[in-house]
């Protein structure tokens, strides 16, 4: 991103205009429509905010729109941040257009940041967000935390437990990356465990976990609670990543930990129900189990008390032989049942009969024609029929 000399208009600010057009419909009121920060993070929690709903705020709750100008130049003042840029992590003031519509903008306005479209982020703008989101409160408890316990068990090499240390590639060594803490477990197995609060991008998540896959590494997720009630998308990539399981510290993990001498986590795991020809997921109730006691898959990147996936599989196919079963029979019913209806005007006694067959039918891969007179009084020859049959 550059800018010309004195009007900070930039080449990005051009595209921001074109799609500042598109955007006007959709545009949340009060809000600029386009703001050179889309996108803060609440430096205590680590949750990114959304700054247009933010804006709109600010248009329609006078005293908060006040009050928070105040305390985010007081946290200036302060240097004690409050919300940042979610990009480069730069201090932000609420300021207004000329216009009187709201957004926030850099307390340092240098063009440093990458910020330049939502609709396009650059993959070093996630990574950027990402160690960003690094920086709460809440996730430099939880690295105190992971460490203190890993420090108490004996099967990780006290001088293997490092916190934000650099993890290079051993055959691409210009790569690397920073995980909240790694440590080397019994056997030699090096593993990065990486803290997730409230912001996990899914691409970001991918490729760290295919940097230590390809290293021969184990990345293991750790969170600070589960939400089973509403569960927010991060923590739904990171389930299905996981074959199911999700692992928490906590002050019981650590206590645990340090009274065992012996690295305690919480699982949460999925359990897959059968539910009318679905799957229905249930939550486990949490455990406290010890870390060597659980599968490592560093093949699959998996860390698992239960294999969902693997459950999942068995019901699936206990499912489909159940299903099969059912139709055979449901086929043949149909047809002794009425086999003796043969006058069109009975037809419409079986119609619904023979939509629930076809249907189910048609959930076990099998098409039938959609045309309920067809298997009593086939009427091939006429043009109706025929284009209602599908097979
Ligand atoms: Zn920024």
């Amino acid at each position: 991103m550059f800018h010309c000399g004195g009007c900070f208009m930039t080449s990005n600010d051009q595209q921001r205009r074109k799609i500042g057009k598109r955007k006007k419909e959709n545009a949340l009121p009060g809000a600029v429509i386009n703001p050179r920060i889309p996108e803060l993070r609440d430096v205590k929690t680590g949750d990114f905010l959304d700054a247009h709903e933010l804006a709109t705020k600010a248009h329609q709750d006078v005293p908060w729109r006040h009050r928070t100008r105040l305390s985010l130049i007081e946290a200036q003042h302060r240097k004690q941040p409050i919300w940042v840029c979610a990009v480069c992590g730069v201090m932000v003031r609420l300021a207004s257009s000329r216009r009187k519509n709201f957004f926030f903008r850099h307390v340092v306005e240098d063009g440093r940041c990458l910020y330049v479209t939502r609709e396009d982020l650059p993959l070093d703008v996630r990574a950027a967000k990402y160690d960003g989101a690094k920086e709460s409160d809440a996730h430099i408890e939880m690295k105190k935390m992971i460490v203190e316990s890993l420090q108490a068990d004996k099967r990780f090499r006290t001088d293997t437990i490092f916190e934000e240390t650099s993890w290079k590639s051993k055959e691409y060594p210009n790569q690397r990356r920073r995980p909240d803490v790694q440590a080397e477990f019994e056997g030699g197995l090096r593993i990065a465990f990486e803290v997730q609060l409230s912001s996990t991008l899914i691409d970001e998540a991918v490729s760290r976990r295919d940097f230590y896959l390809q290293d021969g590494g184990l990345l293991v997720w750790v969170f600070r609670s589960v939400e089973t009630q509403n569960p927010r998308m991060y923590q739904g990539d990171i389930l299905f990543m996981n074959s199911g399981n999700l692992f928490v510290v906590d002050d019981e993990t650590v206590e645990a930990s340090l009274n065992e001498r012996r690295l305690y986590l919480k699982n949460h795991h999925i359990i897959p129900e059968a539910d009318h020809g679905n799957i229905r997921l249930t939550w486990s109730a949490p455990r406290l189990v010890a870390f060597d006691s659980l599968t490592l898959d560093p093949v699959g990147q998996r860390v698992m008390l239960y294999d969902y996936d693997a459950e999942e599989a068995k019901l699936r196919e206990a499912m489909h032989e159940e299903l099969q079963k059912d139709v055979r029979s449901n086929f043949l019913d149909f047809w002794r049942t009425n086999e003796p209806l043969q006058r069109e005007r009975e037809i419409y006694k079986v119609a619904d009969q023979y939509r629930d067959l076809r249907q189910h039918m048609e959930r076990n891969g099998c098409q039938m024609p959609q045309d309920s007179t067809f298997p009593l009084q086939p009427r091939v020859s006429s043009s109706r029929s025929r284009s209602n049959m599908e097979f």
